[in-house]
């Protein structure tokens, strides 16, 4: 009885200390997974970058750009270039708020929109 008693302890013992839970949290299928797919998950971004993308195909279609890829990627480099990031950590939602809130820089992105298309609609690359 008394050595059963001990052995038993002994187990006990070894649960509490062999690293049972941590073998468990190292599998990397849950906290990675809740990372990247979380709704509330705050991620880098620039938001100039967001607002440029949204404009540029309206504003090559008013204007009449040629509305290749090429001429996009072209039209939206040279604005990134004469704007200054504006990087949030957020979540996406607070992104867009945050886009919808910046009146300031939604005239500044548009102007530098239509800046790069008319450089690109006089001189495209191809
Ligand atoms: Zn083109």
């Amino acid at each position: 009885m008394a050595r059963a008693k001990k052995s038993f302890d002994k187990e006990l013992m070894y649960e509490k200390i062999m690293p049972t839970n941590l073998n468990k949290g190292a599998e990397p299928e849950n906290p990675d997974e809740n990372n990247q797919e979380g709704k509330n998950d705050k991620i880098l971004y620039n938001l100039t970058e967001k607002l440029v993308l949204e404009k540029l195909e309206a504003t090559m279609k008013k204007m009449n750009c040629c509305r290749c890829d090429r001429c996009k990627e072209d039209i939206a480099a040279l604005s990134l270039n004469n704007l200054k990031p504006m990087y949030v950590v957020a979540s996406k939602e607070e992104i867009n708020n945050k886009i919808n809130e910046s009146e300031e820089l939604g005239v500044e992105v548009t102007t530098a929109v239509i800046k790069a298309v008319l450089t690109v609609r006089k001189n495209p690359r191809h």
